[in-house]
Formats: structure tokens, C-alpha cells, sequence
């Protein structure tokens, strides 16, 4: 056995360290504490700021934090809410996001421009209006709008706009802990790898923990493998679980990864689906890569052997992971390679159950022994070999299996036409298979394009033909089926003729049913906030679809107000700066969903 000679890892902090932009005040005087940091996996991007926990309260003061001006207000549904962009005069920008409102003179200048056309979402350029604020400067009070609790989130970019992690800087919080690793992900990287006698991925829990390094003991493979970790670090004082920073797989042989969370453009935060991957069997995307799978590259990738890779040699040889937070808390964990060979196992029969198939995108994996090589053409029949399309019945299903390019569209149909996928050019991160197929779920028609895991830039285009004997009368829908969580969830989409057309932004599997089914509007309350600020509130529902608040309205005595959505409560808010709530007020309230059903009722305070 090899023993390990590490001297890589200090040499490589120098090499690498890069002047920080400096003199930030800390946002607000809700806490000192982070609920996030940066580089965290969010749905389809990187967490690009902190996020400073307001202790579930609102209200809380935002300051400027550093002197300059305000040149970006919007206010969206989801996303950052109500978020305020400042540039300071070294050219950085902060970013302060969630903001229950803004000071009066922004508060009161934006609703002016949104009730012009009743708008809930805008987003405005407003470098012309000067608006200049000295560091410290009160600029709006924390909320909860957009996605999430009651938190501000707080970002710096710098000049070039990119997403700095701001405790680069002279901002610091308390953190004495190292991060944890909770579990390491084996995967297979070849349709020919074994890993402790099973072609499926294995979840290693490390245990014995000598002179503070953890250690897994042996790995025994057969063929190239890749590693991914579960892991979080942690600050003083609060449980909260967050991103690391720098990620290190190495060996005498050298390192192997090197990945450190200091900066990203915004064109590269959909990378995040390259560096973050879901165990199998799930679609959570926990585990954090230490390798590269996909020809595209991460921005917080700095230095890889054979793209992280690790060949296991018939002599043991030890690695070791190094995960580390922005204060040099360590957490080291090691572990041997060792190739081994297996006897032939049983051979299990056939697994009915496609979603327990593991999916790669160049092959698939049906039983602990069984691989389909997707890429290499020789299983099932030639059905277009211009297109590189093979026709294969796995499982009873009728797939047909088609090799994409990244560089090119493509457009896929199914055997009987019914269904047509377009992609255009860079959908793709790298070459890669799909398989399409047409079947029934719960008695309604579904089809599936798979590997549900494969990673999307954009999304694509599908027309399914229906057949002629739909029922006119229902208003058909295409729902997305998550078979892990167990979940649908609408995917917008138009009926014409017979075809429904929408545009996806997973792969999966899919469900049509119809949503001939208007949303619930329950009871409306008065609210006045402690800011002197009146406003109605309406509770609606929808189960099936989801509210669509642009086609839905609140107008009281017959004034058009603005109409926001809160889709974490369920509710519909009437706002007018002019709002004086009286007892005879009339409120009429139309609520439509996202398949277009609607609803309207008329209320009186
Ligand atoms: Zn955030």
C-alpha cells in the first residue's frame, strides 16, 4: 500500500488567492448570523449571496453597505421579491434581496410607475433618478417576499457583475466548526464498472475516526469510478447547514479535484446541475461532486487529474478528501482503492419498475449486473440510423433510443409520431442518449423522456397528439410526475386541436389529465401594518395547476389597485397607495389558474 504525502494543499490557497474588493458595512442589524452561504445548490443555480437570518421577523433595518447608488429596483413573485441593486464607486455591486418594502421615497416612486399599468412585477433601470446613499444609509427594511422565510439575502459582485463570495471580503461571521461529511457517493463511470459486485452506485458512511481524519476503509471496484459527498459546515452558535468552500480529492499521485466556491458569472449558475448531483434513487441534488462528468466546464473547478477520475490498481492506493470552510476549519477523510474482481452473481430477474433502472446518459443500468450501452448501437433494431435512433423493448416498454449531440437541434419523435421533442442547440451539456416512450399512468396517457437526471441549459419543446377521441368539454393539461417525491407539477402548456404544445425544463416522466377545475377564493381580511399601510388579503387555492396571478385581479369600489401574489401563503394582496378602507367597501375578486379556469365573487368588508 501506498502511503500519503500531502503537501499540495497550503501551496495550492497561495497559488490561487486573488485580491477581494474591501470596506463592506454589514447590512443590517437583524443578526450577524447566516442561515446560507454561498455556492449552496438552489433549484437550477448557484446561491450567489448570504443569507442573514432575521430570526422569522420582518422589518428589520437594510443599509447601505457602502456608500453609492441605487441603479436596479424590482419587485417579482418569486425569485428575490422585492430587491434593491446598488453600485458603489469602485465599480462593485450589493445586492439586497426578500425586502418586505423599501424606504418611502423608492417605496412611493415604484408603486407610481407599477399602478400605470396594475403591475405586480417590474424591474427597473433607475441610474437616471441619482438616488445616492452614504454607507450605512437606511435603504429598505427585510422581509420575506420571493422565494423563501423571512431572511435578507445579501450579495456582492464585483465590477465585471460576477457573484463574489462576500466573506471574501472584510465581512466575517463566527465559525470555529469544520464542515461534515456525511456520506460518499461511489458512481460508476463506465457501463463496465463494478463496485462491490453491483453496477449500481454505492453510498459509503465513514466511521472510524483515528487521529481526527475520518476513514471509510476499503472501496473494491472493477473500471473507472467517480466520488461525490454529502457534506455541510456549520457556524457557531446556530444549527443551520451550509455550502463548504474548497473541495480536494488527491493522492501521492497528485490532486485529483480541486473545487473552491469564490466566484461565478450568471451565464454559468446552471452548472450548478453538473456539480451537484442526486443519489440514486433520488432527485434531491445532495451530493457535491469531486469529479467532472460532462464536457463543460464549472466555474469553481481549479485543477483535476483525468477529469477527477480514479482507476482502481490491483496494489491498494489511499486518497483522501480535504473539505474546508472560508476559515480553514478541515475535515479530512480518507479511503482505498482497491480493483478487485467479483464472481458472477445470480443474474435477478428482470426489474418491472423503469424508475428503479439507474440512468446514465450514455448507458442504463436494469439489475446489479445488467448494462445497455445506449452509445454503442448494438442492442435493440436500427430505426434510423441517419438520426442515430435504435428501437429497443425494455421491460415490456417500447423505447427509442436516440444519441444527441450538444452542439446541434434535434428533433425526436416517438414510434407512432404522437410525440414530437425538440431541442434546440445547447440544451445539452455533453453527448448523451435520451429514450422516449408512450405509456398509460393511473388510466391517463404519459410519456417519459429519459434519463430524468440528465442535466438541461435550457428548456425544450414537446407536442403531443392526444388522438381523436378526446372529450371536447375537458380542458386537458400536461403535469410532470416526480416518481421520488411522488408529486406532480403543471407544466404550461396550450391545447390546439388535438395537440397539446408546452415547454419543459426537466426531463421525466409526464402525466395529461384535465384541470377543468376553478380555483377556491376564501375568506378577505383587512390588514394595517405597523408602517401605517393598508391592505387586503385574500386567501385562494388551486391544487392541480397553481394560481396564475397575472390573470387574476382584486378591485375594490371599483379601483383598479395592484394585485400581488404571495404563492408560499396562498393569497392574493390588493394594494393602493390611496387606500382608505371603509365598511361598505365592494371587492370583487377574479382568481384564474394556469389552465385557465377561472373564478369571481364579490365581497364586502
Ligand atoms: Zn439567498
Amino acid at each position: 500500500m501506498k502511503t500519503l504525502i500531502s503537501t499540495f494543499f497550503l501551496v495550492l490557497i497561495s497559488v490561487f488567492a486573488q485580491a477581494q474588493p474591501t470596506g463592506y458595512l454589514w447590512p443590517t442589524d437583524a443578526s450577524a448570523y447566516l442561515s446560507s452561504t454561498f455556492g449552496e445548490t438552489r433549484s437550477a443555480h448557484f446561491h450567489s449571496g448570504l443569507d442573514i437570518k432575521t430570526w422569522g421577523k420582518e422589518g428589520y433595518n437594510v443599509f447601505a453597505s457602502k456608500k453609492g447608488q441605487i441603479v436596479r429596483i424590482a419587485i417579482s413573485s418569486q425569485g428575490y421579491g422585492r430587491v434593491l441593486y446598488m453600485q458603489h464607486l469602485d465599480g462593485t455591486f450589493t445586492v439586497y434581496a426578500h425586502l418586505q418594502r423599501f424606504i418611502p421615497e423608492l417605496q412611493t416612486y415604484i408603486d407610481s410607475v407599477r399602478l400605470i399599468n396594475h403591475v405586480f412585477e417590474i424591474d427597473l433601470d433607475v441610474t437616471s433618478k441619482k438616488w445616492t446613499f452614504e454607507q450605512g444609509d437606511i435603504i429598505g427594511f427585510s422581509g420575506s417576499t420571493g422565494v423563501g422565510p423571512p431572511h435578507l439575502h445579501f450579495e456582492i459582485r464585483n465590477e465585471n457583475e460576477q457573484a463574489i463570495n462576500a466573506l471574501l471580503t472584510n465581512l466575517t461571521i463566527e465559525d470555529t466548526i469544520a464542515p461534515k461529511i456525511s456520506a460518499v457517493l461511489v458512481i460508476p463511470m463506465s457501463d463496465t464498472t463494478i463496485i462491490e459486485g453491483s453496477k449500481f452506485p454505492r453510498v459509503y458512511y465513514p466511521s472510524k475516526k483515528s487521529n481526527g481524519i475520518l476513514n471509510l476503509g476499503i472501496i473494491n471496484a472493477r473500471g473507472p469510478i467517480a466520488i461525490a459527498i454529502n457534506e455541510f459546515d456549520q457556524a457557531d452558535d446556530v444549527s443551520n447547514r451550509y455550502a463548504s468552500y474548497e473541495f480536494i480529492l488527491e493522492s501521492d499521485e497528485g490532486i485529483h479535484f480541486y473545487s473552491k466556491h469564490d466566484s461565478f458569472n450568471f451565464d454559468e449558475a446552471e452548472t450548478m446541475f453538473i456539480d451537484r448531483i442526486a443519489a440514486y434513487g433520488a432527485t434531491r441534488r445532495s451530493y457535491q461532486t469531486l469529479f467532472k462528468d460532462e464536457n463543460f466546464d464549472v466555474p469553481f473547478y481549479k485543477q483535476m487529474i483525468n477529469n477527477g477520475i480514479l482507476k482502481p490498481t490491483k496494489d491498494s492506493v489511499e486518497y483522501i478528501i480535504r473539505v474546508n470552510d472560508i476559515y480553514d476549519n478541515v475535515t479530512e477523510l480518507q479511503f482505498q482503492l482497491l480493483e478487485s474482481t467479483f464472481e458472477n452473481s445470480v443474474e435477478m430477474k428482470d426489474n418491472p419498475d423503469i424508475n428503479q433502472w439507474y440512468w446514465r446518459n450514455k448507458w442504463l443500468t436494469k439489475q446489479s449486473l445488467t448494462s445497455i450501452n445506449l452509445q454503442s448501437g448494438n442492442f435493440g433494431e436500427n430505426w434510423n440510423s441517419k438520426k442515430n435512433q435504435r428501437l429497443a423493448y425494455f421491460s415490456g416498454e417500447r423505447l427509442l433510443v436516440s444519441k444527441l449531440y450538444p452542439d446541434r437541434p434535434h428533433t425526436l419523435f416517438s414510434v407512432d409520431n404522437n410525440l414530437k421533442v425538440h431541442f434546440n442547440a445547447s440544451t445539452f451539456f455533453d453527448t448523451t442518449s435520451i429514450a422516449i416512450y408512450l405509456s398509460e399512468k393511473d388510466e391517463f396517457q404519459s410519456f417519459s423522456i429519459m434519463p430524468h437526471s440528465t442535466p438541461l441549459r435550457k428548456k425544450y419543446f414537446v407536442e403531443f397528439y392526444l388522438g381523436k377521441n378526446i372529450e371536447p368539454d375537458q380542458n386537458y393539461q400536461i403535469f410532470h410526475f416526480d416518481p421520488f417525491k411522488d408529486r406532480y407539477t403543471h407544466v404550461p402548456g396550450t391545447l390546439i386541436g388535438s395537440t397539446i404544445h408546452a415547454q419543459p425544463e426537466a426531463l421525466g416522466e409526464f402525466v395529461v389529465f384535465p384541470d377543468n377545475e376553478a380555483p377556491s377564493i376564501g375568506s378577505v381580511s383587512l390588514k394595517t401594518t405597523d408602517y401605517g399601510a393598508n391592505f387586503l388579503e385574500i386567501d385562494v387555492l388551486d391544487e392541480l395547476s397553481g394560481i396564475n396571478f397575472k390573470q387574476s385581479e382584486i378591485i375594490v369600489n371599483g379601483l383598479r389597485g395592484i394585485t400581488e401574489y404571495d404563492f408560499e401563503e396562498d393569497k392574493l394582496i390588493y394594494i393602493h397607495p390611496n387606500y382608505i378602507p371603509n365598511s361598505r367597501d365592494r371587492i370583487e375578486v377574479l382568481v384564474t389558474d394556469n389552465a385557465g379556469n377561472s373564478r369571481s365573487e364579490v365581497f364586502y368588508l
